[in-house]
């Protein structure tokens, strides 16, 4: 099983450092900041190898430049020449093997157009490094793409192993399940959720990962065939008969005033 923890940044970004259990070599996955990423290198005694990048927002990007400086690695990212640093230009299907660790690329398009995730189904425990697409109870605003887009690219994560852990880059939770309770108040597996998480955080601890079978029990942008989910919007002014894209369209919008 690889060894996966977070590293916190700004208010609520988690850049996740992760590696083989025989290695010291670290990938790290969207480093938005470097100082903290030095600071857990060193006092752990890791060696940083390589860098994924899913999209380029700046509190996904903004280490690279120092994280570089002084190491020859290789820096997995979109193919997005305003994303400084790059050196592995990677696209949908690609298949890549980064430092014993082999991942599966699938664009993402909805957040940002240049949206792509790290699949690894590294010792049969499926991980998702899916940045600013997929959140623990929500999902990324639509800064660049569609509604159309966004749900093809939740209904491809949607379809991997129920068991795939999901790797976000925030810690938004608490927030997103207040929401989801608004559009779901009558979801006995949400409210469930609520109580874990309210307990998580009170410990300090963080909520990601989550577990994809749960998400799609529970988080409404993944939900948008379900009947309770199609009432919410039509609530809010949408269609009775709205399509899935319709409705995450719809809710998609609620939330951004939520
Ligand atoms: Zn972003
Ligand atoms: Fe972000």
């Amino acid at each position: 099983m690889l060894i996966i923890s977070p590293i916190p940044a700004f208010k609520d970004n988690y850049i996740w450092m992760l590696h083989t259990p025989t290695s010291k070599d670290v990938l790290v996955v969207d480093p938005g900041d470097a100082a903290p990423v030095e600071a857990v290198l060193a006092a752990d005694g890791l060696n940083l190898a390589g860098i994924l990048i899913t999209h380029h927002h700046y509190d996904h990007t903004g280490g690279i430049g120092e994280l570089t400086r002084n190491r020859a690695i290789a820096v997995y990212g979109p193919d997005n020449p305003a994303i400084p640093g790059i050196t592995h230009p990677v696209k949908d299907g690609d298949t890549v093997d980064i430092n014993d660790i082999g991942f599966t690329i699938i664009a993402t398009p909805g957040h940002t157009l240049d949206h792509i995730a790290y699949y690894t189904e590294f010792g049969d425990n499926p991980a998702i490094f899916c940045g600013d697409t997929l959140f623990v109870g929500g999902c990324g605003r639509l800064f660049e793409g569609t509604a159309q887009q966004m749900h093809a690219s939740l209904s491809r994560l949607a379809a991997l192993p129920g068991n795939t852990r999901i790797y976000c880059a925030h810690e938004y939770t608490q927030a997103n399940l207040q929401f989801a309770l608004a559009v779901e108040p009558d979801n006995r597996a949400l409210q469930q959720q609520v109580q874990a998480v309210t307990r998580l955080r009170t410990n300090n601890q963080p909520t990601v990962p989550s577990i994809l079978s749960q998400e799609l029990a529970t988080n409404p942008f993944l939900r948008s065939d379900q009947p309770a989910v199609i009432k919410a919007a039509g609530d809010r002014g949408g269609d009775v008969n709205a399509s899935p894209v319709q409705v995450l369209e719809i809710i998609r919008a609620w939330k951004d005033h939520f």
